[in-house]
């Protein structure tokens, strides 16, 4: 008998090359070069469909070193020439400071500074607020650090943009993890967020606030990271050492599950955040300003300025949970009572 010879697949695009390579998002067989070209064409699409900028304008792309971030920049550079967006661009970065993470991570986007020959702004906790992320954890632990990084992270990048005079920020955020927040909303109830999170673009909501897009909003992470690994970007793929946001973490394994069962529940998920609407009379927060900083925020201070008066006062549960009443004492700047600083210190929240 003789052996079985494989007969290797053919592109089913462009019949000619092997494929390499089954796209999670369609299945088809392709060969490389076919799937880049679907891959940038579907963003250029997204970005065509949602009229996401305009000619002349500068955008910075939120940089952190990463996959997401990096696939981003390479191909806003390469559709920006390819298409004639006329776009300014520039990459902009986050120093959170977190030792053995975010450092590393930065030399990264420094290469691709290099590499994409584009400028680049770095913002740090640090200089903004005064904390790194280091010395959080040590104040706060690790329970709800990501909460503060998350808020100190949003307005820092608003601020990193204003100083570059952007007229638009870009993120790496792809289908996954718009589809792992619409998971996340539901299971919290929050009806506010789940209406915003699945827009590609918002506008600015009042006084330091740039515009925000999603480019990558219908990626699927497994094309990205196949798009990084063909194009050989130089990308940082370290977790960071203060561990995801658990809660997140098991939004992302059940939608992993999900996706292993059938790969479009990733999309899936996102259409049906698209689709939700609100009921008439729900109760919505009211975006005003902060009192202490200008900054958007639903209650008289943002929740930035809530955080860091909590850290440096020694009384990291301050902006958790809801303590909107002591709101007036903190912007007079008065002493709160005995049982109040006692029930703010524990850092086992
Ligand atoms: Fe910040 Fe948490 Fe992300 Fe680490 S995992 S960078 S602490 S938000
Ligand atoms: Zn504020």
């Amino acid at each position: 008998m003789s052996p079985t010879v494989k007969m290797p697949i053919l592109c089913s695009n462009c019949v000619d090359k092997r494929a390499v390579l089954k796209r999670p998002k369609t299945g088809h067989s392709l060969c490389k070069e076919c799937f880049f070209w679907a891959f940038e064409e579907e963003v250029h699409q997204t970005i065509v469909a949602a009229k996401l900028f305009k000619h002349g304008e500068k955008v910075g792309i939120a940089a952190s070193g990463g996959k997401d971030s990096t696939v981003l920049a390479h191909l806003m550079k390469l559709l920006n020439e390819r298409y004639n967006y006329g776009l300014e661009l520039m990459l902009l970065s986050v120093d959170e400071g977190i030792s053995g993470y975010r450092d590393d991570s930065l030399e990264t986007v420094k290469r691709n500074q290099q590499q994409y020959e584009l400028p680049l702004k770095i913002v740090s906790y640090k200089e903004l607020y005064g904390w790194t992320m280091d010395a959080i954890v040590k104040q706060v632990g690790l329970k709800n650090n990501c909460t503060f990084c998350g808020v100190f992270r949003r307005q820092a990048l608003d601020r990193g943009a204003i100083m570059l005079k952007v007229d638009k920020i870009c993120t790496g955020h792809n289908a996954d993890d718009v589809a792992e927040t619409v998971l996340m909303n539901v299971l919290r109830g929050d009806i506010a967020r789940l209406r915003r999170c699945t827009a590609i673009s918002t506008v600015s909501e009042g006084e330091g606030v740039v515009p925000r897009c999603k480019p990558l909003k219908y990626a699927y992470e497994k094309e990205i990271v196949l798009y990084a690994y063909f194009k050989k970007l130089d990308y940082f793929s370290t977790e960071c050492i203060y561990s995801p946001n658990a809660y997140r973490g098991h939004a992302r394994t059940f939608l992993k599950d999900l996706e292993s069962i059938r790969p479009s529940s990733i999309m899936d998920i996102v259409h049906s955040g698209e689709n939700l609407s609100v009921r008439e009379g729900v109760k919505m927060p009211v975006q005003g300003t902060c009192n202490q900083c200008g900054y958007i925020a639903s209650q008289a201070l943002c929740k930035s300025c809530v955080l860091l008066e909590g850290l440096n006062r020694g009384l990291p549960k301050l902006g958790i949970g809801k303590h909107h009443r002591l709101h007036d004492k903190i912007l007079s700047k008065q002493p709160l009572t005995e049982k109040e600083e006692r029930k703010l210190k524990s850092v086992n929240f």
